[in-house]
């Protein structure tokens, strides 16, 4: 390939370097893709599909070109299996195909390809092609970025918290795993407002989803934004006693950023804290979990405030943290 070849790189819209997987049985044919974009992008390579589905699952890459013809199991099988598991769907796939006839174009498209490219191929017009799926993957990356994150402190919005307590509900349900929840809302905020201003508010918002964000490190779990000064935290396969640990965390944590609010008792901002905790039923609804978090923090509030409650789910038996 002779550098003339090489299409002139401006930035994707990320400004990051792409990550391409090529996935080819035929070390050579790796060896070409590679050579052609590996100045511009991330390259990495697989020889056979279950390698390629592992990287896909551990890493996603950006785009994967990938070959048809290979031993079991085949670039359709790969392609397919990609696109059935939401971890690796939004990863789109260019085949590379050696054959050109409408029915192996035909499978290519049913298996969930965004383009595929015949070989020989036209060093150009592959550039070409894999620039234009990387500037829409790349889009459509941020639009999905911008649909579940809170625009005022980079944490995850009501609308992907909704998504993710349904998808933790059924899995749990699935497991016979506790899910926990943990609601957590500012104290007196409106008079924090009120005596230093919107702006300071935001700060402190932003400091305190910060701090709460820190308390909650495992991979499956999620914190929220759910409401003006409102917060949750939700938590997969943790039962109320290690709820209640991360709730109090949370409390500390906020108390401890040492926000000065003249017009509370504590002279510094804080939080309430509610906690509920279900081994959720199949067919149940994750409802009885938010209202029982709710209740709980309500009798935060109720206590004094600055504090943790824990409260059992309508229907359950009563949790003991
Ligand atoms: P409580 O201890 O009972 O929770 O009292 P509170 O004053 O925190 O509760 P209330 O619900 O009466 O008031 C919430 C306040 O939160 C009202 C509003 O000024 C403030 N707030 C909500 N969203 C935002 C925001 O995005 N930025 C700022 N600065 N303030 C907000
Ligand atoms: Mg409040
Ligand atoms: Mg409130």
């Amino acid at each position: 390939m002779s550098s003339a070849e090489r299409i002139p790189s401006t930035p994707l819209v990320t400004g990051r370097r792409a990550r391409i997987l090529v996935v080819d049985d035929q070390p050579t044919n790796i060896l070409t893709l590679h050579r052609l974009f590996e100045d511009e992008h991330d390259m990495f390579m697989a020889t056979g599909g279950e390698q390629a589905l592992a990287f896909c699952r551990r890493t996603p890459p950006d785009l994967v070109l990938l070959d048809v013809v290979m031993p079991e199991p085949g670039g359709l099988a790969v392609c397919r299996a990609l696109a059935a598991d939401p971890a690796t769907r939004d990863i789109p796939v260019i085949f590379v195909t050696g054959v050109d006839d409408p029915d192996g174009e035909a499978a290519c498209w049913d298996a969930g390809g965004v383009d595929f490219i015949t070989k020989p191929f036209n060093a150009r017009t592959v550039s070409h092609r894999v620039r234009a799926h990387l500037t829409l993957k790349q889009q459509a990356d941020l639009l999905r970025r911008l649909a579940w994150v809170d625009g005022l402190t980079g944490i995850a919005n009501r609308r992907h918290f909704d998504d993710c307590l349904q998808d933790e509900w059924s899995r749990c349900a699935r497991l016979g795993s506790p899910l926990s929840l943990v609601s957590f809302d500012i104290d007196h905020f409106k008079r924090f407002n009120d005596s230093k201003g919107h702006l300071a508010g935001d700060d402190a918002l932003r400091e305190v989803a910060e701090a709460a964000a820190a308390c909650v490190s495992r991979p499956g779990d999620l914190v929220a934004r759910t409401g003006g000064e409102e917060f949750a935290a939700l938590l997969s396969h943790v039962d109320a006693h290690g709820a209640a640990i991360v709730a109090e965390h949370i409390r500390q944590a906020v108390a401890e950023l040492a926000i000065a609010h003249p017009d509370s008792d504590l002279g510094r901002i804080s939080v309430s804290v509610g906690v509920a905790t279900v081994v959720p039923v199949p067919g149940g609804e994750p409802e009885v979990l938010l209202a029982a978090a709710d209740r709980a923090l309500y009798s935060a509030k109720a206590a004094g405030r600055n504090c943790v409650r824990v409260e059992p789910v309508a229907g359950e038996p009563a949790l003991a943290p």
